[in-house]
């Protein structure tokens, strides 16, 4: 595959960009380096690059573009959008059009706010639990991404019973003294951290199906002992669905799952690949939010007309009906292909969690529940695969911990040609 246009706009842009990208991950880092593939145009599930090759896409932008590349539905939204103007500074109509349609999706949302990004919305929560509750802690789990603002930058300290320490330069020892990092899945450090601690938590900060150390669903009973531990202690409880919200059927993991936060951070699918954040929960807790509480948040572009408009569009689409159980049903097929061709032929040490259409596929010997499995699985391995994939013209997010995602625009014959990529990419990697 000729890849040299890539290599070469790398090269320009390594003198320009900071890393040659505007988001860490984007960079090959994690699966063994090179020149990341500089993207062209999209349709559908393929993308083409500047060498004109073609990609069957599974990193869907990082979860964003779950009905596929320039969706005519949503283009047409934005068109006309566009037309009018982009930004006013009032209010619009679309505003309340996309917040009444996430409230019908995801029941506990009394009233929402839009940001312009998952970090945004995430912070805000954080802020507005801290304001209801008058508390300082926040409790989270290992291994999940919640953004890049300071306070969840921070990472574990020894145990439940220790505040974190920075997990980034720039963030301070007095940020990281705020947050308390625990296992997902484990009841136990939860109640011990709550011990300790609980009087001053103002909330649990949880991806209810985890999707940044891989796709992990919780285990039964988990995230209800999550809100009768907080909950008994007066702490709230906060729903990170940057990348579950509308993922697995119209609504959020909490849906799926039939479990309740009090707050809920939003983002990716919501906004049909325009910018886009938002968060929202019980009344009486978002009335903090200025200009009814106290609380601050705003934004010169937040709720603006171009990514609201592309949302409505987006989530229109997401109402067509067998949607969700068709993604869920192509992505059955290419787990459990990957899975018999390995185990028939290869027998490499391959697991798949998956949920719908959202998968990951690690190189393991072992179930993947928490951070710590999920850590000690194979990277190398999981890099060639990825190069070897990429050569087939089968696009992946270049690391481990990332998820795999179906849109509405995969079919049967992109599966197939999928499981073929796997087919010799697990042949290469049984040779060593
Ligand atoms: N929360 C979760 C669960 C995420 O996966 C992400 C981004 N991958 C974020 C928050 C941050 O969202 P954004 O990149 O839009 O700021």
């Amino acid at each position: 595959m000729n890849t040299q246009t890539s290599e070469k706009l790398y090269a320009e842009a390594l003198e320009n960009i900071v890393g040659g990208v505007n988001s860490p991950s984007r960079a090959y880092a994690a699966v063994g380096g090179g020149a990341p593939v500089f993207m062209k145009k999209g349709k559908g599930a393929y993308f083409w690059d500047e060498d004109g090759n073609r990609y069957i896409d599974y990193l869907a932008a990082y979860g964003p573009i779950i009905t596929g590349f320039a969706h005519p539905h949503i283009t047409e939204a934005i068109k006309k959008q566009a037309e009018r103007g982009v930004l006013y500074g009032t209010p619009t109509r679309l505003e309340t059009e996309l917040a009444v349609m996430l409230k019908k999706g995801i029941p506990s949302l009394d009233e929402v706010r839009f940001t312009n990004s998952g970090t945004e919305a995430v912070m805000s929560t954080v802020r507005v639990a801290r304001a209801f509750t008058g508390r300082k802690i926040i409790l989270k789990f290992a291994g999940s991404y919640h953004g890049h603002f300071d306070l969840v930058l921070v990472a574990a300290g020894s145990g439940p019973s220790t505040l974190g320490s920075p997990d980034s330069a720039g963030v301070t020892e007095s940020t990281a003294q705020e947050v308390l990092t625990v296992p997902f899945n484990n009841v136990d450090t939860l109640q011990h951290a709550f011990e300790k601690w609980g009087s001053q938590i103002a909330a649990v900060l949880v991806e209810p199906i985890v999707g940044n150390f891989g796709m992990v669903r919780p285990q039964p009973g988990f995230l209800e002992a999550v809100n009768e531990i907080a909950h008994q202690a007066g702490a709230l409880v906060i729903y990170d669905e940057v990348i579950t919200n509308f993922r697995f059927m119209y609504g959020g993991a909490q849906n799926y799952l039939g479990v309740t936060p009090d707050l809920t951070a939003m983002g990716k699918i919501i906004g049909g690949g325009l910018p886009i954040g938002a968060y929202g929960g019980k009344r009486d807790i978002m009335d903090q939010v200025a200009p009814n509480g106290p609380a601050y948040q705003a934004g010169t572009m937040a709720g603006n007309p171009l990514s609201m408009a592309s949302g409505i569009a987006c989530l229109e689409v997401l109402q067509t009906p067998g949607i969700y159980e068709e993604m869920d049903r192509l992505g059955k097929k290419l787990e459990e292909g990957m899975l018999a061709v390995n185990e028939e032929k290869y027998h490499l040490p391959v697991v798949i969690n998956r949920i719908g259409g959202a998968m990951t596929l690690y190189f393991s010997n072992h179930p993947i529940t928490n951070y710590e499995e999920a850590k000690d699985t194979d990277s190398e391995l999981f890099g060639r695969f990825f190069k070897l994939m990429l050569e087939r013209g089968v696009n992946l997010a270049p690391s481990k911990y990332e998820a795999w995602f179906l849109t509405t625009e995969h079919t049967e014959k992109d599966i197939d040609d999928t499981l073929a990529a796997a087919d010799d990419a697990f042949a290469k990697l049984a040779k060593g």
